[in-house]
């Protein structure tokens, strides 16, 4: 382990609560297994608060911030641009520099999609998906699988934020298409009908944290040749992935979003490719056993 200096970088997350966070250790990890001269830290910020730390950010020169519970829009309001996706969402889980600016990104979709790819091998363009759920981490993964021309339903306890987040997805696949010339993702309200059509089958709800928990889904509605991912990283196999791999689909946990969400940060920072498999061992978190 590298000894802070006078001239070692710092990152760290803003949240509350915080202190149960994995990031330090994940991007620790990342550091140590590159020799990179950087610290992360856990800094507990109250709601409310979460402007006055993007400005401690630019006083104290931190190079990095992760940014979770409560202040992902307090923090979107603070920084001096937004990326696309961090636009769309109004969210912002990532601030980075650009020499005197602070640039507002959100990595949960991207950290998605590299789950979906490497360990997946999935290419979501031109596929039918449903995500379960409307929250913050739905809404960054419909725009995600949009964006990247998949076709996207949403099913959703409450119909109004379904609604929402299906307008979000529709804009960002409609904004990407007309960007690259590529494939026109697309995204609308559903049920179950969508969920038995569907190539990949997301769940974004907290459902299956807790024991006892209901499925987030009919299993009835699950085949094979589907794909089921469930956000929730721990447990690592949730009932729903129980069921889906009963069915015949293939199955994958949240651990990959968590990490390469997290590696994504980790390269806007240091320019560097994060070593994901270090970091995955730092948390005892298994690539390979979703
Ligand atoms: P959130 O913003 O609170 O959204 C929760 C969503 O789940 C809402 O759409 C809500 O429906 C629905 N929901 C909640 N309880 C429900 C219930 N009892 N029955 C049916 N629907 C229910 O939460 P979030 O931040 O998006 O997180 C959602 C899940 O993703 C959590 O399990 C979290 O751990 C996981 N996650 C994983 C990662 C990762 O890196 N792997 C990242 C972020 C989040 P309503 O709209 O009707 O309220």
């Amino acid at each position: 382990m590298i000894v802070p200096t006078g001239s070692t970088r710092v990152a760290g997350v803003i949240g509350d609560p915080v202190r149960h966070s994995l990031s330090p250790a994940l991007h620790n990890a990342a550091f140590a297994e590159l020799g990179l001269d950087w610290t992360y830290l856990a800094f507990e910020v109250p709601a409310g608060q979460g402007a006055d730390a993007v400005a401690a950010m630019r006083v104290l020169g931190i190079d990095g911030l992760s940014v979770t519970m409560p202040h992902k829009d307090t923090v979107a309001a603070a920084v001096d641009e937004l990326s696309p996706a961090a636009a769309l969402l109004g969210a912002v889980n990532c601030v980075r520099r650009e020499g005197d600016r602070l640039i507002g990104e959100n990595t949960d979709g991207a950290g998605f999609l590299r789950s979906l790819r490497t360990q997946a091998a999935v290419d979501p363009a031109g596929l039918r998906t449903v995500v379960l759920g409307a929250g913050g981490a739905a809404r960054a993964v419909i725009v995600a699988l949009a964006a990247d021309g998949a076709l996207v339903t949403v099913v959703n306890r409450s119909p109004d934020a379904a609604a929402r987040a299906a307008a979000l997805g529709a804009a960002a696949g409609g904004a990407a298409a007309e960007a690259s010339g590529g494939p026109s993702g697309s995204a609308i309200v559903g049920g179950a009908k969508a969920v038995r059509d569907a190539d990949v089958v997301v769940n974004a709800t907290p459902l299956g944290m807790t024991d006892g928990d209901p499925l987030p889904v009919d299993p009835a509605l699950l085949s094979d040749g589907q794909l089921v991912v469930d956000l929730i990283y721990r447990p690592e196999r949730t009932s729903l992935l129980e069921a889906a791999a009963e069915a015949g689909a293939t199955t994958l946990n949240g651990v990959g979003m968590l990490l390469y969400q997290a590696a994504e940060q980790f390269t806007m920072w240091t320019g560097h490719d994060a070593p994901v498999d270090a970091m995955a061992a730092a948390v005892g978190l298994d690539l390979a056993g979703s």
